[in-house]
């Protein structure tokens, strides 16, 4: 972050300077005081666990020139500024959008049921070749991620990749007002978090959220395959409406003559081939993301293509590792139906002409709608699949939905990851192609440790 004067930070958060320090001034700001760098802001946040404030005295040996408090009652440390605020949270969302106010560049905001990290990184992968480019860092989508994201632009960035996630309603609105996207990307409408949403639909109105600030010269970009994303109609909106895909009408950029192998997907869009190293239909659709934009921010074919060959997944999202001369598609870092769907895609067409196994952990958080999910999961893993292991209370359904599809001596039920993994141990073989997927709260990256020990 830019110099920002101690006058500017209190005005900026409403505050009051009930202790002055030795220096005037903030040049980045840290919610976790075992970050703080040298004159940096430290906000304590009030957590469930534990309280921030408690951290202050650290902030401040670490080096940190100010903190934020929400109490005065409290012996500070000598020497640094503290400024008392109503609430730390809104303070830090006032410093963000304070921060993202002082550059005039693209911002695009990306949400969506499944893949805004990886279309968020291929974004910033492909507008990378060209311009310089601030993007959130792994996964910090939320109302404490954000603002943490604004807070690292530079001047010498040219355009911002903020990813924003959301469980609930009007969790996009906590944020937007920092954010305010010059484009607003919504990968899909699918069926995370319907426990809380109860339908689709409301799924739909929880993610237009992030349009709440787009005005005209302001772009929607959407997936133009999605049934409830084609809901979104340009005529009543006052931004435009880009849509990208392979069989929607009216698309802005269409993919064709699509191919997924075990090399990844070919397809071809507006009479130029592209190319991506990581299989499944679903990343047609994230690289489209990406393409458009490189386009639209005047990009040749080739930088295009040079940030989608760039491209690196975040943890243990698609990532593809030999394990004793078996493939393994380690996809443990979260799951939905969609997504579930979108990784048995990728082991069918990275698996051709091997056996493919799933090892498949519960779906969470889906509430009514859990067993039918699993189910359905089921059934479709038994025709992507020649070996299944369902991991985890929730998953019993994967076999039930697998049905007489897969003969008993190829369903395999495990409590949990560490029983998964010695299974798998047992099942696997050189030339196999295995995909390892759930929910985060299963773990099943310990299945993959157990099998690479
Ligand atoms: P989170 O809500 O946890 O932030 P996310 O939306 O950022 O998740 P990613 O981390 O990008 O999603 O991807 C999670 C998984 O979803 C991937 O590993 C892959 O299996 C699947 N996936 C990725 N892109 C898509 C897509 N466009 N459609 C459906 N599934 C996808
Ligand atoms: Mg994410």
């Amino acid at each position: 972050m830019e110099k920002v004067s101690l006058e500017q930070l209190v005005k900026i958060t409403e505050g009051r300077l009930i202790q002055k320090g030795k220096t005037d001034w903030v040049t980045g700001a840290a919610i976790d005081s075992r970050k703080i760098e040298k004159n940096d802001l430290f906000i304590p946040i009030k957590g469930e666990k534990v309280d921030g404030h408690r951290f202050i005295e650290t902030a401040a040996e670490k080096g940190c020139s100010t903190s934020f408090t929400e109490t005065e009652a409290l012996d500070f440390p000598e020497g640094i500024n503290i400024v008392l605020v109503e609430s730390c949270l809104e303070a830090m969302k006032a410093l963000a959008k304070y921060n993202r106010e002082r550059y005039d560049i693209p911002v695009i905001a990306v949400t969506g049921s499944s893949g805004k990290t990886t279309t968020k990184d291929l974004i910033a992968s492909v507008l990378s070749q060209k311009y310089n480019t601030l993007k959130t860092q792994g996964n910090f989508n939320n109302e404490y991620g954000i603002p943490q994201t604004l807070f690292n632009l530079q001047p010498e960035h040219e355009i911002a990749v903020i990813e924003m996630g959301m469980d609930h309603l009007n969790d996009i609105r906590k944020s937007i007002g920092e954010v305010r996207p010059h484009i607003g990307v919504i990968t899909n409408i699918g069926t995370a978090h319907i426990e809380i949403l109860k339908t689709q639909d409301n799924i739909l109105a929880a993610k237009k959220e992030i349009f709440e600030t787009m005005g005209a010269g302001d772009i929607a970009l959407l997936n133009g395959d999605d049934v409830y994303l084609n809901k979104i109609r340009e005529d009543e909106e006052p931004f435009s409406v880009a849509r990208v895909g392979i069989r929607g009408a009216g698309l802005s950029l269409k993919a064709e003559q699509v191919e997924s192998s075990a090399q990844g997907i070919r397809f071809e869009a507006d009479g130029e081939h592209y190319h991506f190293a990581y299989p499944g239909i679903h990343n047609v659709y994230n690289c489209l993301t990406a393409i458009w934009l490189g386009r639209y921010y005047q990009m040749t074919h080739d930088e295009i293509q040079h940030g989608l060959d760039a491209f690196k997944p975040s943890g243990n999202r698609m990532d593809i590792v030999k394990v004793k001369a078996a493939t393994v598609i380690n996809d443990s870092y979260n799951a939905n139906p969609d997504a579930m769907k979108a990784a048995l895609d990728m082991l069918w067409d990275m698996g051709k002409g091997s056996r493919r196994l799933a090892v498949l952990g519960d779906m969470l958080e889906m509430g009514e709608m859990s067993e039918t999910g699993h189910l359905e999961i089921g059934a479709y893993a038994a025709e992507k699949a020649d070996v299944l292991i369902a991991v985890g209370p929730e998953s019993k359904a994967y076999i039930k939905g697998a049905g007489a599809s897969l003969a008993d001596e190829r369903c395999f039920w495990s409590a949990d990851a560490e029983s998964a993994g010695r299974l798998l141990k047992k099942l696997m073989a050189p030339g196999d192609v295995i995909l390892i997927k759930a929910s985060r709260g299963v773990h099943l990256e310990k299945t993959l440790e157990m099998i690479q020990e």
